[in-house]
């Protein structure tokens, strides 16, 4: 297999439920598609990263320039190509995770389709569905919080993670609680704070949270080993587990007892897995995060959701949480809050679904062919 020819395309896409990021309340997503053809067909690929470095360094903009300038060009030299190859294409560039995760979605999409193989199946997943929980923004009050908490536990969520930060914490937490006793209940605070807030996060201990995700700011392996020391509640990493030598480290400190795994901010599925086998082989439980995907990207985290170390349910939400309008068939959770992984015979393989080209042209906003050489 030989890459051919490669169309990165813009979308915009109204948002239903407003996203708050470090920059402010987010109406629409930006999004970044990768179509790869090949000698033996084509795949898809979706960049994760924001309009705006905040999350992690990388922003749109720079990861479509990474792509087009850097990254292609080296997977476009490689004559085999596979998933394995793409990645190792890439790795002579540092850095630019969420920019190679797209790529090598793409490659290993229609290396998969090629040969009538799906995702799941080729990551190594063992289950047919998967248990979504629900991320929760942070609120105007806690009466509005509590309302929107109660639909989402009736439209069938497995657990609920409610996004805290300095001033929004210990009250929505224990409110929510008091309502909910029997919730799955955690909290992420997407490194909003720091070792010296460690009384204040102790006061969560209160509400048995299944988990608090990444207190501390990315690169405080240290401090959260420190902070875990002093809590009850088990501290899981996001933003600081940017891969499978990370991960290993982070367990050793004793600096976190879960991993939140995204692919893109590890550079791959590939990666995405060595991270879950690292976690297995120490008896750490993963879950799978999310990044406002399209249903494409939906059904690339469904897939990774589905292999054995991922016993803690998915930040994998249905289309309609935040899209009218899906760019592929919709992703549809039961009201038993699972969702099935796409996959199986007679689907053609790969990521088992493929974009509505209509709905697809209707939020494109621009589309650049690259071919390459
Ligand atoms: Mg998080």
């Amino acid at each position: 297999m030989k890459l051919q020819r490669v169309e990165l395309r813009r979308l915009d896409m109204p948002l239903r439920t407003p996203f708050r990021t470090s920059l402010g309340l987010e109406l629409r997503r930006d999004i970044l598609l990768l179509r790869a053809e090949t000698t033996q067909g084509h795949g898809w690929g979706e960049c994760v990263a924001l309009p705006e470095p905040g999350y992690c360094e990388e922003y749109l903009d720079g990861a479509a320039e990474v792509i087009r300038r850097f990254l292609l060009p080296a997977v476009a030299a490689v004559e085999e190509l596979t998933p394995a190859r793409a990645a190792a294409a890439m790795a002579g560039i540092p850095g630019h995770p969420m920019a190679k995760a797209t790529v090598e979605m793409a490659v290993m999409d229609a290396w998969l389709r090629a040969r009538g193989v799906s995702y799941a199946d080729y990551l190594g997943g063992v289950r047919s569905e998967v248990e979504c929980g629900v991320s929760v923004g942070i609120a105007d009050s806690i009466e509005l919080l509590l309302g929107e908490v109660a639909g989402y536990i009736e439209q069938g969520y497995r657990r609920v993670k409610l996004k805290i930060e300095p001033g929004w914490d210990v009250d929505p937490v224990r409110a929510v609680r008091e309502a909910f006793p029997d919730v799955v209940l955690q909290a992420d605070a997407n490194a909003a704070y720091g070792l010296a807030d460690a009384r204040r996060l102790a006061e969560l201990d209160a509400f048995g949270l299944t988990m608090l995700e990444q207190p501390l700011s990315a690169g405080d392996l240290r401090d959260h080993a420190a902070l875990a020391r002093m809590l009850r509640t088990p501290i899981c990493l996001d933003e600081s587990i940017t891969s499978a030598r990370v991960a290993a480290d982070a367990i050793a400190m004793g600096a976190c007892a879960i991993v939140n795994i995204k692919a893109g901010r590890v550079g791959g599925y590939l990666e995405a897995r060595r991270i879950h086998d690292v976690c297995a082989a120490h008896s750490v439980p993963v879950w799978c995060g999310g990044m406002l995907e399209t249903g494409l990207g939906q059904a690339a985290n469904l897939a990774l959701a589905s292999l054995p170390g991922f016993t803690l349910p998915a930040d994998i939400a249905p289309s309609e949480r935040y899209f009218a309008a899906d760019v592929t068939p919709a992703i549809v959770m039961g009201t038993d809050g699972r969702i099935a992984v796409p996959g199986g015979s007679g689907n053609g393989g790969g990521l088992g679904l493929e974009p509505d080209p209509n709905v697809l042209d209707g939020y494109t906003t621009e589309t650049v062919v690259l071919p390459v050489r």
